[in-house]
């Protein structure tokens, strides 16, 4: 990847504390699987499995699609690996590549099981994905005994695991229904393994859900939002994950009665301004509502705000009085005193999964462990 002027400083000691305050949830016997889907949540997949590989801290690893899952293999990752979103049409690379696939619904399960005897396989592992109420994926109650017929007679493949989705589990209104959630799971996982001989991981709990049912881990949780510093629970047990950081390009001294940037939207009418300019925008997760003074980004221990729109590759902050020279790094999110992604999901009423999932591939990623 070329050098950029933009980072994500990665935080693996922060990562692998946070991964260790959700271990903290759980039974020593229990498995805990690293969520490092879309790119591992902007952290980048492969450098970060192979350092969550390499410091014991993942029992397992999910990807969402084929490609994410085979990018680890090729990058050399050989933990375990579920590929959440398989879609029909790459089993065959998948079983190869011993990333096996979440199985959702009959279609998908038939195929697999044809796949798998073409290779002359038995017992070939997938993970088999239950619908108790998310209404996204997964087989229904109803379906359950015509699932276990299908799974009797299809010994060349097998479920390694069974496993369903919280929909809320994060929010305390919906407790009542998490838990029937909880219930239906036990029950149809139980009729699922008294009828199999091998019996299956069972899997449940997503971050919030690890902090807030603990009592429901059956044999794994799958930690995703929870390892990248977001708590359901308590915020300050979590550390934060990276810090997107650049270098200011010019600084310019613009005068009273001027504007900065496109549509002019950035305005000096009450005084002459001095003008920051980053090589950071839009097209590197910088979004643009962010933009007219919406956000602060760390200038020399001072919170700036942004200034005009945020172009597709740069934008401008106002440090007016601010002592900077160009070269000096801006903090646009991490630590404290500069906001955290979590305080750019507030400004953008979205959630931090979306701020650091929009951190594009040209954001150069670089791993500390210190
Ligand atoms: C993305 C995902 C997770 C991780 O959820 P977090 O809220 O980030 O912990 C867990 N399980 C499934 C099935 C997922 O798709």
């Amino acid at each position: 990847m070329p050098l950029s002027h933009t980072r994500l400083l990665v935080h693996l000691d922060h990562i692998a504390h946070n991964l260790n305050y959700f271990r903290s949830f759980l039974q020593p016997t229990t498995k805990l699987m690293a969520v490092v889907k879309a790119n591992a949540y902007g952290h980048g997949a492969v450098a970060l499995s192979l350092a969550l590989e390499r410091m014991k801290l993942a029992d397992y690893l999910g990807v969402a699609f084929p490609c994410e899952g085979i990018e680890l293999r090729k990058g050399g990752v050989t933990l375990p690996i579920i590929v959440l979103t398989p879609g029909t049409s790459s089993f065959s690379e998948l079983i190869e590549n011993q990333t096996y696939p979440e199985i959702a619904n009959f279609e998908a399960l038939k195929l697999y099981a044809q796949v798998a005897k073409q290779k002359g396989l038995s017992q070939t592992p997938f993970h088999l994905a239950l619908d108790t109420g998310m209404h996204r994926v997964g087989f229904e109650p109803e379906h359950i005994p015509f699932l276990i017929e299908i799974l009797q007679k299809n010994r060349e493949i097998t479920p390694i695991s069974v496993f369903s989705h919280l929909a809320a589990a994060d929010e305390a209104q919906h407790d009542l229904f998490t838990q029937s959630q909880i219930d239906l799971f036990t029950q149809m996982s139980r009729q699922i393994c008294d009828s199999i001989t091998q019996k299956p991981i069972l899997h449940l709990l997503n971050s919030p859900g690890t902090e807030r049912f603990s009592h429901a881990q059956f044999d794994m949780v799958r930690i995703g939002i929870g390892m990248y510093g977001t708590s359901a629970v308590d915020q300050s047990r979590l550390k934060n994950p990276s810090t997107l950081c650049c270098p200011i390009i010019q600084i310019k001294e613009v005068p009273f009665g001027e504007t900065v940037g496109y549509g002019r939207h950035g305005k000096t009418i009450d005084g002459a301004k001095t003008i920051a300019t980053l090589p950071v925008g839009y097209a590197d997760g910088v979004n643009r509502h962010l933009g007219r003074g919406a956000c602060k980004f760390l200038v020399n221990g001072l919170l700036p705000p942004t200034i005009g729109n945020i172009c597709m590759d740069m934008c401008m902050i106002d440090i007016t009085g601010i002592p900077a020279r160009p070269g000096d790094m801006v903090t646009l999110f991490g630590a404290s005193p500069a906001l955290t992604a979590i305080d750019w999901a507030k400004i953008l009423d979205t959630i931090s999964y979306e701020i650091y999932t929009s951190m594009a591939k040209r954001v150069q990623r670089i791993y500390s462990d210190h």
